[in-house]
């Protein structure tokens, strides 16, 4: 397809998809491009004293700048490891490169979503993308990464949500952290496999741990906060992080305590007319099993059973999509 074309395409989904206004600013993070791992845009901090090799990664999507803003924060107040070794990457470079705060959403991927490549047969197959190339080149460092937190945002204003996957190991990561207030379990997207349940990530008998944080709406100021504080949080629980630099990093309140959803169902979308029936943005419980919540094609789609709280429910409501996925708190 002709870049013009793929760029026009690009603008007409974001229009679509795209209601909030853009508060965050997308910073330059072209001064870290040479960084110092061997990987462009990698940067390792080492303590110089024995510990784990954490790692804390931003745009994964190229569209979700907050994680740049933390990453551009944590280099900006010179942060240390207080043991083991820090690194800090930026992955999707090339779509941040196209960020374009007039159609913000555009800039997701460029070939394809890089959160959905990262099962080996695709890591070592034949298929080639720009995120494909990219996902080869962190591969070998990725492979040193103890504990890994990879920062996101989403497409509606929902309150954050900390993703630890499927197994015991990523919820009691989660719950390390005591940071923020809902982490969901969930196994991830038919469409391909994401970087936290990558390799030992998503092996139940590996202590090596990897979370990813949704810290709010794509460009809304708060998300910033989050996904620094969820940053703050992660090295506090792996105790890599001192008092003072966290206190300065810190904005958002803790809360009292951590609340869990499991993830049940999801809704995909099998007709070219999907429509809900209100503007939901994610964490609504729907008490009655049996309610509408929208019209795909001819069929109504209903929740499955009681007490049901919508996730992340999707502005891209087209066909073959998750339109929206369904679970449930853990008592
Ligand atoms: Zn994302």
């Amino acid at each position: 397809m002709k870049l013009v074309e793929k760029t026009s395409e690009k603008q007409r989904l974001d229009s679509l998809e795209n209601i909030y206004p853009v508060e965050l600013s997308a910073p330059d993070i072209t001064a870290y491009a040479a960084g110092n791992s061997g990987v462009p845009y990698y940067t390792t901090l080492d303590s110089g004293i024995a510990g784990p090799h954490a790692a804390i990664l931003a745009l994964t999507h190229g569209n979700e700048i907050c994680g740049a803003i933390t990453l551009d924060t944590m280099f900006r107040c010179g942060l240390t490891p207080t043991r083991g070794k820090l690194t800090l990457g930026f992955n999707n470079v090339a779509a941040y490169a196209q960020f374009d705060a007039r159609y913000p959403a555009a800039s997701r991927f460029v070939d394809e979503d890089m959160n959905r490549v990262w099962a080996t047969e695709r890591l070592d197959g034949d298929d080639q993308s720009i995120e494909l190339a990219r996902a080869r080149e962190i591969r070998p460092l990725i492979d040193t990464v103890d504990f890994l937190l990879d920062l996101h945002s989403m497409q509606s204003a929902s309150p954050p949500l900390m993703l630890a996957g499927p197994l015991a190991k990523g919820h009691e990561f989660a719950s390390r952290l005591k940071y923020p207030e809902t982490i969901m379990c969930d196994a991830g997207h038919a469409a391909g496999k994401r970087l936290r349940d990558y390799g030992d990530f998503g092996d139940a008998n590996s202590p090596r741990n990897a979370l990813l944080v949704e810290a709010g709406q794509h460009w809304a100021a708060s998300s910033g906060i989050v996904s620094t504080d969820s940053a703050v949080c992660f090295l506090q629980a792996l105790d890599m992080i001192d008092a003072a630099t966290a206190k300065s990093l810190s904005q958002d309140t803790r809360p009292a305590a951590q609340r869990t959803i499991e993830v049940i169902d999801r809704v995909t979308i099998n007709s070219d007319h999907f429509q809900f029936h209100q503007p939901y943005t994610g964490l609504e419980v729907i008490p009655k099993a049996g309610t509408e919540l929208g019209i795909d094609g001819n069929t109504p789609v209903v929740t499955p059973f009681d007490d049901c709280v919508l996730i992340m429910p999707t502005r891209r409501t087209w066909k073959g999509q998750t339109a929206v996925r369904l679970g449930r708190y853990v008592k």
